[in-house]
């Protein structure tokens, strides 16, 4: 006898999914949506052009493909997406009315992630669509943790690390300005030695909570990079905006007023900061460049010299006696003398935020 599994309870908690259903045949598309409903919200598509679109449009968690349809069929939608960076990760699941096991080589060799034969057996498509769904999930869960730093939930330094580059990469394309904000906590060693590592861990937490607030537009990211020590990358950002973002940053932590009673600097907690920025004249012509092998964008130039610049920035902040913004201009990333004082907080005018 065919025991029917109780599959919401094999399911555990169950996560409203995002899946999309293509095939030139409505009616086994209305097939398909009854066997699934329960899992999450369902979309159709009857051509491969359409379900491609619809792909892009919003990503979609799995996709069930019917293999033969006519103008672009399964294997090129599957192709297709595989080739497209945003959609490459999703799972497809080929349902096709040939049973030959070539066909099954065929789409698994295009990255296809499971392979179910017409006429559909219910039980079994629900059970194959629940494991590629689990799986999924479980793979998102591992981007997650490995692009999310675990004390403070902001970017580690590995999402850090490719969000710059490419930020970097789309500046110089653009010519778009961008700028890089580094920032140490002040004396933080003699923090936890004060009140202890538990007591530190919270106070990097708060930071980084009010450094998340203080990224106004979607494109910006905080990561933490260090121990004690956050960036914050702002794309198309001009200096004066970042140097906003830079008082604004000091202003913030400052006014968590955390008691840090062995700073030699201030009696709570303080960050220094370096900035560096990249702006429109730095992308330029070179005077001498040969147009017929160089186009004078200064492509030897590279995003680990904006890190340098900022790091830069940030020691003359550090050495000028903590608890101000500094910054440095990109052309001057080997002259560190150039770095000059954006803004020292908390020591002499009270701080006031400028919007
Ligand atoms: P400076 O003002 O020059 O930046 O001095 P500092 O003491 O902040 O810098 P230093 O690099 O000497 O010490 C950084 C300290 O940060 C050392 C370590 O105890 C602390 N730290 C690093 N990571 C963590 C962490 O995850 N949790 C806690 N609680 N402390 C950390
Ligand atoms: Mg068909
Ligand atoms: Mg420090
Ligand atoms: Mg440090």
């Amino acid at each position: 006898m065919w025991l029917r599994p109780n599959l919401s309870q094999a399911w555990g908690t169950i996560m409203k999914y995002n899946i999309l259903l293509v095939d030139d045949d409505p009616g086994m598309i209305q097939v398909l949506a009854r066997v699934l409903s329960g899992l999450g919200s369902m979309r159709f598509a009857t051509d491969g052009e359409t379900a491609l679109a619809m792909a892009r449009e919003s990503v979609p968690d799995l996709v069930l493909l019917d293999a033969e349809m006519p103008n672009i069929n399964g294997y090129k939608v599957c192709q297709t997406m595989k080739a497209t960076p945003e959609l490459a990760d999703v799972p497809v699941i080929f349902i096709t009315s040939h049973a030959h096991t070539d066909y099954e080589v065929a789409a698994l060799a295009l990255g296809a992630a499971d392979f179910i034969s017409k006429p559909i057996c219910e039980p079994l498509l629900l059970a194959r669509v629940k494991t590629q769904l689990r799986l999924k999930q479980a793979i998102d869960e591992l981007r997650r943790i490995s692009t999310v730093d675990a004390l403070t939930e902001i970017s580690n330094r590995r999402r850090f690390d490719e969000l710059l580059e490419r930020e970097w990469q789309r500046s110089l394309r653009a010519s778009n300005p961008l700028a890089l904000l580094l920032m140490d906590i002040d004396h933080f060693k003699l923090f936890n030695d004060r009140y202890g590592h538990p007591a530190g861990d919270a106070c990097l937490r708060s930071v980084a909570a009010v450094l998340r607030d203080a990224c106004m537009r979607p494109a910006d990211d905080v990561a933490r990079i260090g121990g004690e020590e956050f960036a914050l990358l702002l794309p198309q950002t001009t200096l004066a905006g970042a140097e906003k973002v830079a008082r604004r940053v000091m202003a913030r932590v400052e006014s968590l007023a955390i008691p840090h009673e062995s700073s030699p600097t201030a009696g709570h907690v303080t960050v220094s900061v370096g900035l560096a920025y990249f702006g429109n004249n730095c992308v330029r012509r070179m005077p001498h460049a040969d147009p017929r092998v160089d186009d004078g964008i200064r492509r030897h130039d590279n995003a680990s010299d904006l890190v340098k610049c900022a790091d830069q920035a940030l020691y003359a902040a550090k050495r000028a006696g903590r608890s101000q913004a500094w910054r440095l201009a990109f052309d001057n990333v080997n002259v560190p003398d150039q770095a000059r004082k954006i803004a020292r907080l908390h020591l002499a005018v009270p701080l006031r935020e400028t919007a």
